[in-house]
């Protein structure tokens, strides 16, 4: 530790000056897409009966014959040599953070003592990774040590860093999902089948409705010098103390400011990057906080805007370091400042162009309109707290609840206009329903008025939003793999949907007509699940009261929220729509209960190792500079006069040192309750305890350092401050 190396990295980083980014001569149209395997590639590098084939299974959502899969391998690995790659890898989602890759030349032995480049539809289509340093919460011990990963052809190979990357499923040896892709791809299977079946109540054609997402990737970046002198950013990805500086978003000047050099030039390298790689790189502006900013696609289909966001985060970490940047993907980097999400935008349409969350200009599309959100709001409302339980994480929990992002309480905003066609859904009458032709309907559904479209009655507070043809799910976490959440929504829309579906086919059989069927129905759902609607202010103190008498989930506890994936109505949901079966769940929660003990755990020990190695010793420091002044000034006056002068050194002295003995105390404490919860068998009760003892010292700790960072020297003071770290020049 040394107070020049402090100084040192922000002197570096202030000089810093914009990386040059060279621009490509020819425009996007002509490099878009241009690493990835996609029709087009296809196309060029298939013969035509395996272009074909291939196409055909995935647009019908089928599996590809083995024998097409080796003509493709041939084609997939041309092309791959031909751009470059010398090595492919099966690329998935692993439980933990981010994504899992293991690369293999395409090389092999030709039998004459040398080699040549091979690859298989065998090696295409199916591998065996090593499985046994992914968490898989006890079921590989529980069955077969193996793990395959299996190509998913809806989504395209792609090259980057010389490396074929091929999408994959990774299940265990008995079929259990040990990823994120495998469940994610069964939720959108079901929510394609249980949507086309309400769907073709209004269009017989339908056969597919697809989900898509668009998601809004928030992210800070720090300057790599300044990075490097906070031991809690490197080993933690947020800042564990640091007391606010002078500044910081009161102003709300960054929001509308403009982007920074240095910033500009790494956003446009990333976006080339993004667009080489076919990911659909749209929007970019500041956030609300200093040196926090937002990257946005244009929407897609949820599986492949999935692995495009799962793409962007490890394509943003590589070119942030190009610009001597890190970028902080983590839910709550820096105390009292806001934290990051990933607004995952979702809507279903059908594969026929109709988008189902958009209101129409007819009355049949209205209704169909009505339809699907009445079955969103009632699969949200059912299932509020295994939503909550999708996206909370140990970084999350910093983020949901605070005074700047989504409450830890999921309930939906609709907007005045649409609460007040469901209200008047609510309060017809039989009366009104039991209308025989569609001209006499009275409740006005036809008249929606297009403003809805662009719906700017926007409710920043709300979790959970309606925002004119789509949901906007907001309590998403800034460094979370979407599919958590875009899995427990379409799997829960899924059986919502099943269950309309089924109710509206039995009336009708009763010979009541579709019209009527339909309208009773949303009726009910209406009605049953008014409480998740809630279109006032999330953050008020008073709606946690009233979400609480609502019968709303206020959990607010991580570990304890995880608890909803196991409730009865949360396995037999998932068993109906073939999601998760109880085993799949129960294995997933022993490693969600682990990886929040691992975080936290890893948070104490980094925050006690500086608490005593960093911050003491430097406040100890500065305090013996004042102790020292004392004395001389005892020896040059008089004792009333020395008395008076050195008052407030002495107050300093004094408040340091208690500040520094309940840092003492309460690093043993935490060290001490650390090793209690590590004692616990169950991870349940160690992610409980870790949450209820750890915790808890981490936030004294941490109030006490801040309040020594105002107090001890500047030039003394170890760490970069919040001033330094969240500016750039
Ligand atoms: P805002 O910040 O105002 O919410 P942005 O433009 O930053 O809006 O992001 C909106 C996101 O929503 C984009 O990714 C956009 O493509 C996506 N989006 C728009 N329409 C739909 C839709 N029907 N389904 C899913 N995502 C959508
Ligand atoms: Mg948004």
């Amino acid at each position: 530790m040394s107070t020049s190396f402090r100084f040192k990295s922000v002197e570096e980083a202030a000089s810093r000056k914009a990386v040059n980014v060279a621009l490509p001569k020819e425009r996007p149209e002509a490099y878009y897409g241009c690493q990835v395997f996609n029709r087009q590639k296809m196309f060029e590098y298939l013969p035509k009966e395996t272009f074909d084939a291939l196409a055909s299974a995935i647009d019908n959502k089928e599996p590809l014959p083995r024998a097409v899969a080796d003509s493709v391998a041939q084609g997939m690995k041309r092309w791959a040599i031909d751009n470059g790659a010398r090595h492919y890898t099966h690329w998935f989602h692993p439980l933990t953070d981010g994504t899992a890759e293991k690369h293999d030349a395409f090389v092999d032995h030709d039998g004459k003592g040398g080699v040549i480049e091979t690859f298989t539809g065998k090696l295409l289509v199916q591998q065996e990774p090593d499985a046994s340093s992914f968490p898989n919460g006890g079921i590989r011990n529980t069955f077969e040590a193996r793990g395959y990963s299996a190509w998913d052809i809806s989504s395209p190979a792609f090259i980057i860093d010389g490396t074929l990357c091929i999408p994959t499923i990774f299940i265990s040896y008995t079929g259990e999902s040990l990823d994120y892709k495998t469940p994610l791809l069964r939720a959108l299977n079901s929510v394609d089948k249980a949507g086309a079946r309400v769907a073709r109540f209004f269009d017989p054609e339908v056969k597919h409705v697809n989900s898509f997402l668009g998601w809004e990737q928030e992210y800070f970046l720090v300057d790599e010098a300044l990075y490097a002198a906070r031991p809690d950013l490197v080993m933690t990805g947020r800042t564990l103390m640091g007391h606010e500086s002078a500044k910081n978003q009161q102003l709300e000047d960054h929001y509308f400011g403009a982007i920074p050099s240095r910033v500009e030039a790494f956003m446009l390298d990333l976006e080339l990057e993004c667009h080489k790689l076919g990911i659909p790189a749209k929007t970019r502006h500041n956030e609300v906080a200093p040196n926090q900013f937002e990257l946005a696609p244009i929407y897609e289909e949820t599986n492949l805007a999935n692995d495009h966001n799962l793409l962007l985060m490890s394509l943003m970490t590589e070119v942030a370091r190009r610009h001597n940047f890190r970028v902080l993907l983590h839910e709550k980097p820096f105390g009292g400042v806001n934290g990051s999400g990933k607004h995952n935008n979702w809507s279903l349409g059908t594969d026929r162009g109709k988008l189902l969350f958009a209101p129409g200009k007819t009355h049949e599309d209205n209704l169909q309109f009505i339809t699907f959100v009445a079955n969103v709001m009632a699969a949200v409302h059912t299932h509020n707290a295994l939503l909550k339980a999708s996206i909370i994480t140990a970084g999350n929990a910093h983020r949901l609840g605070a005074n700047e992002a989504p409450p830890a309480i999921i309930s939906m905003f609709l907007g005045s206009q649409l609460s007040d066609i469901l209200d008047r859904i609510e309060k017809a009458g039989d009366a009104d329903i039991d209308l025989g032709s569609k001209e006499e309907m009275k409740l006005d559904v036809a008249q929606i008025p297009e403003i809805l479209l662009d719906n700017t009655d926007r409710n920043r507070t709300s979790p959970f939003a309606f925002t004119g043809n789509r949901f906007e799910f907001r309590a998403v976490g800034s460094s979370a793999n979407c599919a958590s959440a875009m899995i427990a929504l379409n799997a829960a829309v899924a059986d919502q949907l099943n269950r309309f579906a089924d109710a509206v086919e039995k009336a009708m059989s009763a010979g009541v007509s579709l019209h009527r069927a339909l309208l009773s129905e949303i009726k009910k759902l209406v009605v049953a699940s008014k409480a998740i609607h809630f279109d006032g202010n999330g953050y008020s103190e008073q709606w946690k009261k009233e979400a609480a008498a609502r019968g709303l989930d206020v959990e607010s506890s991580a570990p304890l929220m995880y608890d909803a994936y196991l409730r009865p109505e949360s396995i037999d949901m998932f068993a109906r729509t073939g999601v998760f079966s109880k085993l799949e769940l129960e294995a997933r929660n022993e490693v969600k209960w682990e990886m929040y003990t691992k975080k936290v755990q890893i948070e104490a020990r980094v925050l006690g190792d500086l608490a005593i190695n960093h911050i003491l010793p430097a406040a100890t420091r500065y305090q013996s500079v004042l102790l020292d002044n004392v004395f001389k000034i005892k020896q040059l006056f008089t004792a009333d006069k020395a008395g008076h002068i050195s008052a407030q050194d002495l107050l300093s002295i004094e408040q340091m040192a208690e500040h520094m003995a309940i840092i003492r105390a309460e690093v043993d404490k935490m060290v001490d309750a650390r090793r209690k919860a590590n004692r616990i068998a169950s991870e349940r009760e160690k992610a409980i305890a870790y949450h209820d003892t750890v915790v808890p010292c981490m936030e004294t700790l941490r109030y006490h350092i801040d309040k020594l960072e105002l107090m001890v020297d500047n030039e003394i003071w170890p760490l970069p401050k919040y001033r330094e770290l969240l500016f750039i020049r």
